[in-house]
């Protein structure tokens, strides 16, 4: 190819990536530039804040798995005018549109009439699409009621696409030029018909450079300091890092970029064993692993079991430990010994420790761990005590002052940290760290450094 040609061909590029022409759209596709995503969230319990739209959120890290990042998101109430307006602005834009919301039987539920209005397209009863409403009732055992088929009225050219946990069915229309797909607002109905129904699909549309992303989840590390040993491990420039911080967690997305699947797996497989080295005892699990689920998992192999004594957190770690199916059988049990009477009645905490050192102190959280092991004969005891506010500090113990204690056969460790923030999240955090403190004494490794 000559320059001019390459020149010529570079300009079509760029303007079917910037350009808002069907015709130079069409060719974005052609030559792999990133897709130009658009969300449509539709929802008044959205507009009021009563809802918060975390649909919006969910697909947005979903697509980016894809390498595509939405250009805009617009939220609209249940209105057909609005959602009309909304629609045709986002069609004249975007390449996929993705709605969610009012696809239900209800009078509120406009956005199949919207799409068939803002289309061109007449509503036209689909075959799929009332055979799932009707399988949904029976499955259900309820009576189907007429209001229920409204969801079998389609834009014409519209597949139904399958919701196994409700009725609405959500829509994929290719249009002209673009692809326009309606799920429903429901978050967990959202979230499957998406997984199951559309990403398979978008990702055999999804061509050009091939893309690999693996997650990996770390605990008790910082942004900052994990974004150091990252720089200094000067991964290759195809491959992308994405630092996504909660509570006490930080998640690492690696993303690679390359032009065969095989070279993208081959390049993020080793990127991703650099981080973990890199990373170390920080990193608890990848995906969609939870703590708990990992505590859990090392439980099982270590034939460990555990017992909590919880003050401040008043049983937030026993939750969240129980909340992991089959957890009967390593979880002994929790005490929730919020009154030092508890304290000392139950987890048999000295009187003169309390009275010397306070409840909120490195003496008393020893004893509550050693405490809820002796009792339980559990192989490790785990006791959190602190002051979640927003009253109740003092100058030496300020809001937000925790101490942590792991009690197992290697002997006890305390662990002392001051959180910052508000209460829930303050226990929140200390709960996060406790089943750290859990997770480093089954895997013999030493507790954090404060
Ligand atoms: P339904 O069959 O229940 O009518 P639908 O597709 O019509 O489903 P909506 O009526 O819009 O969905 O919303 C149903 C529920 O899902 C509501 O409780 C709403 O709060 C919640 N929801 C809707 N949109 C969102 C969103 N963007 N993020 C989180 N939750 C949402
Ligand atoms: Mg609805």
């Amino acid at each position: 190819m000559g320059q001019r040609e390459r020149f010529v061909e570079a300009c079509i590029i760029l303007r079917a990536c910037l350009g808002a022409n069907p015709a130079t759209r069409r060719l974005a596709l052609l030559y792999n530039a990133p897709m130009r995503v658009e969300l449509l969230t539709i929802g008044s319990e959205v507009i009021r804040g009563a809802t918060l739209n975390t649909n919006a959120a969910y697909l947005a890290r979903r697509l980016g798995s894809l390498g595509w990042i939405g250009r805009r998101q617009v939220t609209v109430p249940d209105e057909p005018a609005a959602l009309r307006a909304a629609l045709r602005e986002a069609l004249e834009r975007a390449q996929v549109v993705i709605t969610t919301g009012g696809l239900g039987p209800t009078f509120d539920d406009v956005t199949a009439a919207a799409i068939a209005a803002a289309t061109g397209l007449p509503l036209v009863p689909s075959g799929s699409a009332a055979a799932h409403v009707r399988r949904f009732y029976k499955a259900h055992h309820r009576r189907l009621q007429r209001a229920a088929l409204r969801q079998a009225l389609v834009p014409a050219g519209a597949a139904a696409l399958p919701n196994a946990l409700g009725t609405a069915p959500g829509l994929w229309l290719q249009l002209p030029h673009t692809l326009l797909i309606a799920l429903p607002g429901v978050p967990g109905e959202m979230r499957w018909v998406f997984e199951h129904a559309v990403l398979p699909r978008l990702r055999r549309l999804a061509r050009g450079p091939a893309l690999a992303a693996s997650m990996i989840r770390t605990v008790g590390i910082v942004e900052l300091r994990i974004e150091h040993a990252l720089r200094r491990l000067r991964l290759p420039a195809n491959v992308e890092v994405g630092l996504y911080p909660h509570l006490q967690a930080v998640d690492v997305q690696l993303t690679a970029t390359a032009p065969t699947a095989r070279q993208a797996a081959r390049t993020l497989r080793q990127a991703d064993r650099a981080v973990r080295r890199a990373l170390g005892a920080f990193v608890y699990g990848s995906g969609e692993d939870t703590l708990e689920a990992v505590v859990g998992r090392l439980c099982v192999a270590r034939r460990a079991t555990v017992a909590l004594a919880e003050s401040c957190t008043g049983g937030l770690v026993a939750k969240r430990l129980t909340d992991v199916a089959g957890s009967s059988r390593y979880m002994r049990g929790g005490i929730v010994a919020y009154h030092n009477d508890m304290k000392r009645k139950l987890l048999g905490v000295p009187a003169h420790l309390l009275s010397r050192h306070g409840a909120v102190s490195p003496q008393v959280v020893r004893a509550m761990a050693e405490g809820a092991r002796r009792l339980t004969g559990a192989s490790v005891g785990l006791s959190i005590t602190g002051i979640a506010g927003p009253s109740g500090g003092s100058a030496k113990k300020p809001v937000g002052l925790v101490y942590l204690a792991v009690a197992d056969r290697r002997g006890t460790r305390v662990l002392r940290r001051q959180f910052h923030g508000d209460r829930a999240g303050i226990r929140a955090q200390a709960a996060q760290v406790a089943l750290d403190g859990l997770r480093r004494s089954l895997s013999a490794l030493p507790l954090p450094a404060p």
